[in-house]
């Protein structure tokens, strides 16, 4: 198993934890977008192991369980609650073998529940519930630390973290922040991040719903209030001021039904390049963001890029570009001066 804990990886360089595996699965074809439930995890375990080793190759540091929306909500939803401890164990374990393969950490993952109501004692119960059944899974399951991921309400936040502060896990949570910027029972994302520092969170930031250049301004924010490791997991989207999370992105070439936006399955030309997921990882640790990755929409190349950025080369850059072999725009001096000359025509 990885020898350093998160806290030690962190103190020493930045980590890289590749999220998006249900944005991934659904574009493989084995995860039905909608309800999002990860049922590809005992469906097709195999799938979700190359998966795991796609992004450990690529550079991800951590391999973070495929548990998000495999929680009692979401399988009560689908019908196959019944099967809830099975498909978090069985995430758990794929995720821990190919951790154990590349020497990577293993996350438990928690995420947001969609049954929190502010000021609803009963739903909070409920919350609590659901978060510490998979935690004390993840435990038993051998986590090295634990994610809540996704969440856009403070309370509901401070919930997961007090779940994983008692399993005495170190805890990385971050926050979604939708259209407004802010978290749905109105504080700030700073303001939030500032009270889960203060309740004991070990890393804090954001993940999910904004793309690169709408999640920074935010990261300053929260730079500037908090002294724990900040996490900065965007999506792989071109969000702009005017559409800042990618459930609001409209695609600039091709109308869609005024009740048919581009989210979730017709983002792909809205796409952020690989250069610009590098752009981000530089700008991101300028602000002092530590832990770093992509969250939906995210492709190993995307991880790839963002290793790369910070000075590595992860087994996949073995195969990173060299267009100095390419035939008709390198410039290998075997290449024949025809095809040169027609490479300025290309
Ligand atoms: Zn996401």
């Amino acid at each position: 198993m990885a020898t350093k804990g998160l806290m030690q990886r962190l103190n020493e360089d930045p980590v890289i934890c590749a999220e998006g595996y249900l944005f991934e699965m659904e574009r493989r074809g084995y995860l039905q977008a909608g309800a999002f439930v990860p049922e590809v995890v005992v469906e097709h375990p195999e799938v979700v192991r190359q998966l795991h080793r796609d992004f450990a190759h690529a550079g991800s540091d951590v391999m973070e369980a495929f548990t998000y929306y495999a929680h009692r909500e979401k399988m009560r939803l689908i019908g196959r609650e019944e099967e809830l401890e099975n498909i978090n164990r069985q995430a758990l374990r794929i995720a821990r073998e190919v951790a154990e393969e590349y020497g990577c950490l293993l996350a438990g993952n928690i995420c947001n529940t969609n049954v929190y109501e502010p000021d609803n004692a009963a739903s909070a119960d409920a919350v609590r519930a659901i978060f510490t059944e998979q935690v004390q899974w993840a435990v038993d399951e051998g986590a090295d630390y634990i994610v809540a991921e996704t969440i856009a309400f403070a309370g509901e936040a401070a919930i997961a973290l007090d779940v994983i502060k008692q399993v005495g896990m170190p805890a990385v949570v971050t926050l979604a922040a939708h259209r407004t910027g802010r978290l749905r029972d109105g504080l700030s994302v700073a303001e939030a991040c500032k009270m889960l520092e203060k309740n004991g969170a070990d890393v804090v930031g954001l993940n999910c719903a904004r793309g690169p250049d709408t999640m920074l301004p935010l990261l300053e924010e929260i730079a500037s209030v908090c002294t724990v490791p900040l996490a900065a997991l965007p999506v792989p989207y071109r969000t702009t001021p005017s559409e800042p999370n990618f459930q609001a992105l409209t695609d600039p070439c091709h109308a869609h039904p005024s009740d048919e936006r581009p989210f979730p399955t017709h983002l792909d030309p809205m796409t952020c390049t690989r250069m610009e997921i590098a752009d981000f990882t530089k700008r991101a640790t300028e602000i002092g963001a530590a832990y770093l990755g992509v969250c939906c929409g995210a492709g190993p190349h995307h991880i790839r890029a963002m290793a790369e950025a910070l000075g590595r080369r992860p087994p996949a850059s073995r195969y990173s570009a060299d267009m100095s072999k390419h035939y008709a725009l390198g410039d290998d001096p075997s290449f024949k001066g025809h095809n040169l000359e027609y490479g300025q025509e290309l």
